[in-house]
């Protein structure tokens, strides 16, 4: 073959893998350009995926300035050599926004090569480019939405399924748990619970979540690093493995720190308790005139004793010191009798934290009544008590004797400048489910549907002495104890408050 029929051969074979590659370019997905290797990148040639992806014909981008296109905040990331750009064996991978011929703007990721010529001088450079717009949209909302939860203000962790690793804390739970976001430590979830609270609640929560997907419920947690800050674990979620077995592969847990949440809470409790203490201290200062006549009818029928016992020493009735201790029996009653009214009026006006404990509720309404004996005598009143079996309650003791006593003084006034109406006060207690329900009721003249409306309001009285405090701080005792304070009247027959406590508390 002589040299011109061998140079033939080598032109067609260049010719024929020249159209190999034009085909292969030209069945691109990806847009493949060459652009001059000016400033301006003009195109000088383009596969035909340049209409999918930029809206322009082939013919009609071919001369137009490749860097005209580019979103003006990218136009220079290749020069800057920015955080988009990456270079790899003589090529660089840039991801900017392009324009459209529509006039949006689209993701593109492009590699490219510069090619130039035996003295190193550039030629033109050759661009595979790929339209990444959803990839990147979905990238951008995956970012917004670990800036949304390293941001957010509940505590979210992930955890490892089977080693209980916590593999991802976000700040929100740094700062509860006291932990250093600058030093990360390894922890794992058992390090947030006791043992117990481990076996009994997480176990089962993480079970739970694992056959349901998701757990709701509340879990104490225990900071380690921080004693002051109380948290509570509040749901779990479980994700599943993608492929087949659809196996649990890790847990977010999300939890909340309650420290503000408590702190208003027990601020608020201790108001509570402070009103109620004062309410009471107020009770018995209102009471002090009945109270004092109480005291003074033991000390009264003491002195009386004395006076007989004395005089019958004198006259010479006496004369043996045995026949004095039948005098000093009773004088002994009567002192007691006295001692067990100011006993009962100290443990009353004590300022004491609230104490749950078992009492007999009965019981406790017969005090109460003994309290009140002078008033209700004054009023020429009578009680009657309609109790039902030994019904035992949990509660605070001294609060509810507070709520009985508000109630009961409240029926004995309501017979005030009241002629002609049978004076009784009726409290009765009886068993409804699992609650115990105390009525105290009275038959004088009722409380009008407006003022039935507000009757629970602070300040509300029509008393001239009254504060009106009364049954607001016991509706507020009552639903703390997890029960519910409510009243009926009508004119005809009077007015019922009734209250109902949980007979022993869940906690
Ligand atoms: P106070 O006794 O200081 O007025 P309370 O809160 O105990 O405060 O009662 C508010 C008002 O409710 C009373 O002033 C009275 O008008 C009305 N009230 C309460 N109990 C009765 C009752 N058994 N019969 C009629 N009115 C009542």
């Amino acid at each position: 073959m002589d040299r011109i029929s061998e140079l033939e051969q080598e032109l067609a074979e260049c010719r024929r893998k020249a159209d190999r590659y034009r085909l292969l370019a030209e069945q691109s997905t990806d847009m493949i350009s060459r652009n001059a290797a000016t400033p301006d990148w003009t195109y000088i040639d383009v596969s035909p995926a340049v209409e999918r992806i930029l809206g322009y014909r082939v013919d009609e981008i071919i001369g137009m300035s490749g860097y005209a296109l580019f979103h003006p905040d990218d136009a220079d990331n290749l020069k800057k050599r920015a955080d988009s750009v990456r270079y790899s064996r003589g090529m660089y991978t840039n991801t900017y926004r392009y324009r459209h011929k529509n006039g949006h703007y689209i993701w593109l990721e492009t590699t490219s090569r510069t090619i130039r010529d035996e003295d190193g001088k550039p030629l033109e450079v050759i661009c595979v480019s790929r339209d990444i717009t959803e990839r990147e949209l979905a990238q951008q909302s995956t970012r917004r939405l670990a800036r949304v939860v390293e941001a957010a203000s509940d505590m979210i962790l992930f955890c490892n399924h089977r080693t209980h690793q916590l593999t991802y804390i976000n700040e929100s739970a740094y700062r509860t748990l006291g932990l250093e976001q600058e030093n990360p430590v390894v922890l794992y979830l058992d390090q947030l619970f006791p043992k117990q609270v481990l076996q009994e609640m997480i176990e089962p929560a993480l079970q739970h979540a694992a056959l349901h997907g998701v757990w709701y419920g509340s879990i104490p947690l225990l900071p380690p690093g921080s004693l002051e800050r109380v948290a509570e674990l509040r749901e779990i979620i479980a994700h599943r493995s993608r492929n087949g077995n659809r196996q649990v592969e890790y847990y977010s847990i999300i939890g909340r720190d309650i420290t503000l949440q408590r702190k208003a809470e027990e601020q608020s409790k201790r108001q509570q308790l402070e009103m109620a203490h004062m309410s009471r201290v107020l009770s018995v200062g209102e009471m002090a005139t009945e109270l004092a006549h109480e005291i003074n009818q033991p000390l009264a029928a003491i002195l009386n004793y004395c006076n007989g016992t004395q005089r019958r020493i004198e006259e010479g009735k006496i004369r043996e010191v045995s026949e004095v201790a039948q005098a000093m029996e009773l004088i002994s009653r009567q002192a007691h009798r006295s001692a067990e009214i100011i006993k009962r009026i100290r443990r009353f006006v004590r300022r004491t934290d609230y104490q749950r404990i078992l009492f007999p509720i009965n019981e406790t309404c017969e005090e109460v009544t003994r309290f009140l004996h002078q008033e209700a005598s004054d009023y020429n009143i009578k009680f009657t008590f309609r109790f039902e079996g030994n019904l035992m309650v949990e509660a605070d003791r001294v609060q509810i004797e507070q709520v009985l006593l508000n109630l009961v003084r409240n029926a004995i006034e309501a017979y005030d400048n009241q002629q002609g109406r049978e004076r009784q006060v009726i409290i009765q207690t009886k068993q409804l489910d699992q609650h115990l329900q105390v009525s105290v009721i009275d038959k004088a003249c009722g409380i009008s549907e407006e003022r039935l409306r507000g009757l629970f309001e602070p300040f509300m009285t029509t008393k001239a002495n009254g504060l009106g405090m009364g049954l607001s701080i016991s509706r507020t005792i009552i639903e703390q104890h997890g029960g519910q304070l409510w009243a009926d009247s009508d004119p005809a027959s009077g007015t019922r408050f009734h209250f109902k406590l949980p007979l022993k508390s869940g906690e």
